[in-house]
């Protein structure tokens, strides 16, 4: 590296941390002052969130279709802008419920004192986003930890310096520093901010870099919510409807060209079945995308460096003799980094594909005898993200719902469970930790403060030394009671 490059980076990380410590402390100031933040001014943060989404879509658009080399309007607009307001407006409209102390029975011995769970804000808020959504999912955190009356200073990826720059600027200008604010800045950035105290840290992004966020946090005990990402299998049972799996699989491997964390993986099919499987999803994935080297409907890879990895793995199966298509590839050169839907069918289990996260479209399709075989073959690896199953035998899907552990499920379809804002989401094991969506998300980013409050009439004193008979008469009289 040229050492004038060198030194410019330096000095860019060097703004990064600069500017990260000087929000924090401004932050922490202004939690200070005032750690309790009214339903109002919480209100008019999430108005004004949503005010700043509608308002610069279109400046949201065209930089993530920037950075990405190409992204459709349409996914961006599905997958973010809506997915995001739609998870602001939900906000807006429980807040006031959201925000209210909740009671919980007091056991008849105390009475008639009061318990009650009273949220409050945690204070100042650290959200780490990818580059794979990069609107939806620094955005979405930040609703969830302003309405439950935190600061937030968010970091994006450095692989989407564009879109940063955007939501740096719109979010300046519509918002206080000491509520919301946006640092940018490379990987230094990212170890400086999980190594900063915040009251809480939202990270998504992958195990590896979330065990190491994690590790960072450990220091400060700041607690931490991990979204990651894993494997995530797509089940077809043999009580499925073929075709209409093959489509919602295609689509959910195909949206953002497979780099989206709930994307199926793999595939688990009717081991007789395995060849129309195949066909089926290639089928739906012509009629999807007719021409991906020229349509925009279908995005690109968002880097040299992982379009490579993708090639990477398809090769190695390539080279080891594993049944390959390609669905509506050319042999073109892919001047936007777009890689075409490659099915890979029986892969043997000690390949790249399936042994890391594809994060692409890449869809290897295994065979299974049965329900235990598909549960059996899902819990050989971590816990996935989602999974999804597709069929109409209840006994088979209960089977696969009981006997495997995901962060989420769909069933006959894939990645809708991540869309409804009621549902909490989130991984388990290896794919992540805690929870945001919805009331979830307000529950992850308050303290659920426990406040037992004592009556007047309270009877606990004759339980307190000298011990008499009269206590043991009372002791007896509470055993049988509890
Ligand atoms: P990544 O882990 O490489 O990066 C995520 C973020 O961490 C980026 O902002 C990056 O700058 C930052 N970072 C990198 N090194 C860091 C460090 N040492 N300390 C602190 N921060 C650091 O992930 P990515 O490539 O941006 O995203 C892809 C991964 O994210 C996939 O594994 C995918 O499954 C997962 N993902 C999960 C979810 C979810 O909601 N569970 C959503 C999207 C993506």
């Amino acid at each position: 590296m040229p050492a004038d490059t060198a030194h410019t980076r330096r000095s860019d990380m060097t703004d990064g941390e600069t500017e990260l410590k000087r929000l924090f402390a401004l932050q922490k100031a202004a939690y200070a002052q005032a750690p309790f933040p009214s339903y109002d001014e919480r209100a008019a943060n999430l108005a004004r969130l949503i005010r700043l989404l509608e308002a610069h879509e279109d400046k949201f658009i065209a930089a993530i279709n920037a950075d990405f080399g190409n992204r459709s309007r349409y996914e961006t607009l599905i997958a973010e802008i809506i997915v995001a307001i739609a998870g602001a407006k939900l906000a807006r409209n429980n807040l006031k419920r959201w925000m209210r102390p909740r009671g919980v029975a007091t056991p008849l011995h105390f009475l008639p004192a009061k318990s009650r769970i009273e949220p409050q804000p945690l204070g100042v808020v650290g959200i780490i986003a990818p580059w794979n959504y990069p609107l939806q999912l620094a955005f979405a955190p930040a609703v969830a930890a302003l309405a439950a009356g935190n600061r937030v200073i968010i970091k994006p990826s450095e692989l989407t310096p564009r879109l940063s720059e955007v939501m740096k600027e719109t979010v300046a200008a519509a918002f206080e520093e000491r509520d919301l604010a946006i640092v940018t800045g490379g990987v230094e950035t990212g170890v400086a901010f999980a190594q900063t105290p915040f009251d809480h840290l939202l990270f998504t992004g992958s195990t590896s870099v979330g065990r190491r966020v994690a590790e960072a946090a450990a220091k400060n005990l700041t607690p931490v919510t991990l979204e990651l990402g894993g494997k995530s299998p797509a089940i077809i049972d043999k009580s499925a409807n073929l075709d209409a799996a093959a489509k919602s699989i295609a689509y959910g491997k195909m949206l953002n060209a497979g780099q989206t964390c709930v994307a199926p993986d793999y595939v688990l099919a009717p081991k007789d079945s395995l060849d129309q499987t195949a066909d089926a999803i290639a089928n739906a994935a012509r009629i999807l995308y007719p021409a991906i080297d020229t349509t925009d409907d279908y995005a690109s890879i968002i880097s040299d460096r992982h379009f490579d990895r993708l090639k990477a793995l398809a090769n190695e199966a390539r080279d080891r003799g594993a049944t390959i298509s390609e669905i509506g590839s050319s042999n073109a050169l892919h001047p936007q980094r777009k890689l075409p839907l490659t099915l890979i069918i029986d892969p043997p289990l000690d390949l790249g594909v399936m042994r890391e996260e594809v994060f692409g479209p890449i869809l290897p399709i295994l065979p299974v005898a049965s329900a235990e075989d598909a549960v059996a073959h899902v819990n050989k690896g971590e816990r996935p993200l989602a999974l999804y199953w597709y069929g109409k035998d209840a006994e088979a899907r209960d089977k696969v719902l009981d006997e495997t552990v995901s962060g989420g499920v769909t069933i006959n379809d894939s990645l809708m469970h991540v869309a409804q804002e009621n549902l909490p989401f989130g991984g388990v094991g290896q794919s992540g930790s805690g929870a945001y969506h919805g009331e979830a998300g307000f529950v992850t980013f308050s303290h659920m403060k426990p406040v037992f409050y004592q009556s007047r009439f309270a009877s606990g004193s004759l339980l307190h030394p000298p011990y008499t008979e009269k206590t043991g008469k009372l002791v007896s009289l509470i055993r049988k009671i509890i």
